[in-house]
């Protein structure tokens, strides 16, 4: 019969079908993935000086046995052997738990070395394994299970490379593998599984490491560019048109923004797909970025729509494009979320407009992937806030047009690390700069006891005709208990403040109806200070509000406190937010004090990357981070980018595939394609 890496191990002496269940259930399946079942870690078992071992190592040493060794029992399964163990000129306790069948293999006078970890002050050894003869030096330990243990595993991963090993090809051409000191597959395989020394693991680590980079980014960069190829619409607009739109503009651009409307308007006007996201830090201007991408699809005579996470949002998105396109005629914005179109009627006559491509740029929150939204040609859609949307509201309103060109909004700056492994199927523009005039927020960090120092501030800042934020604590799920929080802060400081200084407050529990109304006073400054919980977290631009006081800001994650921070600082005046809070784990103090040093949001997400780790940042469901099986993204950054930038290079040549060097990858894709196909 004919070998194929992709035999069940079942092929395997031994491994009947018991074992493939037990393989299974470890996602091995096939030979290919049993040989790149690789150890989690691995067992120094060089014989250690006693001098050179630290307290608390784990490690092999060799010595007499000086005492009987005695076995105690407990309970009715447990036992403990003990006995001493001369090692050069030093006697050591030695004890086994559970091993007492040991004994009858020990005597007194005889040689042994022994696994275990050694305690230094107690001069004792907690011993893990007897070694009785000659073996390896180093061991490899594998993840196992109930079903089938470590030891197993070994045995059949050796004999599965014992027959296998002359069919395994190398996928990572030659001329990489030199360049970046890698070592042949079969090489790299049996030492990541057999390693002689440790130094042999590592560089078989880092080979194992790219390769599996390496393979990812073929995979996502070929899905990219069979997205992009000739499917996506033209959106041929009116340049003169844009340009005149952006002379109309209360601003200029700063430079980070133009060159993001220049990338979104190639992508615009190209048949190819754009599946763009644009990232920039709180109060960078995206929301303008939109607007001109919107208006530029106008001017080619299609519809677009704008999806916002929130109500809040969605009206506030809704009132700054009306304003904005005012003296546009061709333009009809409408709004659209469960709550604002008060009468069914007129819900129905919106709708009815929208299908006959009279309102070509709609707002709204996900209200417009309901059913009975039905556009007449669609050609751009925009999420603002996109990681607050599943994948499957997205693909809804995808299929609100023929395959219309999509932009993502994120002021969640996604550290470059994981932009590259969530985001790498998206082609990504980011602004970088914010506009001119703006000054750094000055951020200080109180603690609780030094709470009348903020109102102090607040009242002068307010006495300057500027307007504050205060966020109530957050707890942990109740809304009930964050409201009655609010509620008390908001009588607290309606006491202290007023009535000269109008005291607001808004929550999640309001209607949106309220909540707009609340907002709308605020931003024609009826009222000064407005106490909220965390529904102000995103977008919201009041350009007056110069301080935002965050209460318990222990309390919230590190890219929560950057989004309120965000709220101030929207103007040409200084702003100031100030943390109140008494941390009590190291990783809270770490935050405060990540926030007071630094403005900057990619610095931010970084940190809150390294303190948190991928999942937690992005969200274990909806990251979408692949899962590596031993590269780690962020402690393995410059190999993925390494592989990155390779498989790019590979794939830019037209005649790649032909290459003789590039053998391995077209056998290794061919391999892959169902798996390709299901990624799409
Ligand atoms: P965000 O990126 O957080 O969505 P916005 O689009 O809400 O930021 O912009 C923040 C504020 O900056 C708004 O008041 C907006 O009008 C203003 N703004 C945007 N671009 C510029 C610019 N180039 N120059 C001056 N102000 C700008
Ligand atoms: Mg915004």
């Amino acid at each position: 019969m004919e070998r194929s890496l992709t035999d069940s191990p079942a092929v395997l002496k031994g491994v009947g079908p018991k074992k493939v269940t037990a393989l299974n259930k470890l996602g091995i399946n096939t030979i290919e993935e049993l040989l790149t079942y690789y150890p989690f870690r691995y067992e120094d078992l060089t014989v250690k000086k006693l001098a050179e071992v630290t307290d608390g190592e784990k490690i092999v040493l060799k010595g007499t046995v000086a005492t009987p060794p005695v076995v105690s029992h407990f309970g009715r399964a447990k036992n403990r052997l003990n006995f001493s163990l001369l090692v050069e000129h030093d006697l050591l306790r030695v004890t086994f738990f559970n091993q007492g069948y040991l004994a009858k293999k020990l005597s007194v006078g005889q040689e042994v070395a022994i696994y275990g970890k050694y305690d230094q002050r107690r001069q004792s050894l907690t011993a893990m394994k007897l070694i009785l003869q000659e073996q390896e030096d180093f061991a490899g330990v594998y993840r196992a299970s109930k079903e089938i243990t470590a030891k197993t595993i070994k045995e059949i991963v050796a004999q599965a490379y014992e027959n296998y090993q002359d069919l395994l090809f190398d996928i990572v051409p030659v001329s990489l593998r030199e360049r970046f000191k890698l070592e042949e597959r079969k090489v790299m395989i049996h030492n990541m599984h057999f390693p002689e020394t440790l130094n042999q693991g590592k560089l078989a680590r880092r080979s194992a490491i790219f390769e599996e980079f390496f393979k990812f980014q073929l995979k996502i960069q070929l899905l990219k560019k069979r997205q992009k190829k000739g499917q996506g619409l033209v959106i041929a607009y009116d340049n003169q048109k844009l340009k005149e739109f952006i002379q109309h503009l209360p601003f200029e651009l700063t430079g980070a923004q133009k060159r993001v409307v220049n990338e979104i308007c190639h992508d615009l006007h190209s048949d190819v797909h754009m599946n763009r996201l644009l990232q920039g830090d709180v109060g960078s201007g995206k929301t303008i970025v939109a607007a001109l991408a919107m208006y530029a699809a106008v001017t080619a005579g299609f519809q677009t729509v704008l999806m916002a996470p929130t109500e809040i949002l969605a009206q506030q998105h809704a009132q700054k494009l009306a304003e904005l396109f005012e003296n546009f005629s061709e333009v009809n914005v409408a709004l659209l979320t469960s709550s604002t179109n008060r009468s069914q009627k007129a819900k129905a006559t919106l709708l009815e407009h929208l299908k006959a491509g009279e309102i070509n740029v709609l707002i709204g929150t996900h209200a417009v992937i309901q059913d009975n939204v039905a556009f007449k040609n669609l050609g751009l859609i925009i999420t603002d806030e996109q990681h607050r949307f599943g994948v499957g509201q997205r693909k809804a309103l995808r299929n609100k047009g023929e395959n219309p060109d999509t932009l993502a909004m994120t002021a969640t700056p996604i550290p470059r690390t994981l932009a590259i492994t969530t985001y790498g199927e998206m082609d990504v523009s980011i602004i970088d700069e914010l506009p001119r005039g703006r000054q750094k927020i000055k951020t200080s960090w109180l603690k609780k006891k030094q709470f009348k120092q903020a109102l102090d501030f607040i009242a002068k800042q307010l006495k300057d005709g500027s307007q504050a934020y205060v966020i109530s604590p957050l707890i942990a799920e109740s809304e009930a208990l964050d409201l009655q929080n609010a509620t008390e802060i908001y009588e607290q400081l309606t006491e202290h403040f007023g009535p000269t200084y109008q005291v607001g407050l808004l929550h999640g529990q309001m209607k949106a109806e309220q909540k707009d109304e609340i907002m709308a006073a605020f931003k024609a400054k009826k009222i000064d200070l407005l106490v909220s919980t965390t529904v102000i977290e995103v977008g919201v631009d009041v350009p007056n509000a110069t301080v935002m006081v965050i209460l318990d800001a222990d309390r919230f994650g590190l890219a929560q406190l950057h989004q309120l921070r965000g709220r101030v600082g929207r103007g040409n005046k200084q702003s100031y937010c100030l943390l109140v809070a008494d941390p009590k784990s190291e990783y809270g103090i770490k935050r405060m004090q990540t926030m007071v040093e630094t403005t900057d949001g990619f610095v931010i997400a970084q940190k809150d990357l390294e303190l948190r780790g991928p999942g937690d940042v992005l969200g274990k469901k909806q990251s979408g981070l692949p899962d590596f099986k031993i590269g780690d993204p962020v402690s393995d950054f410059n190999i993925l980018q390494a592989a990155q930038v390779e498989v790019a290079r590979i794939l830019n040549d037209p005649d790649f595939s032909q290459k003789q060097e590039n053998a391995g990858i077209m056998r290794y894709l061919n391999q892959e394609t169902t798996n390709l196909a299901s990624l799409d």
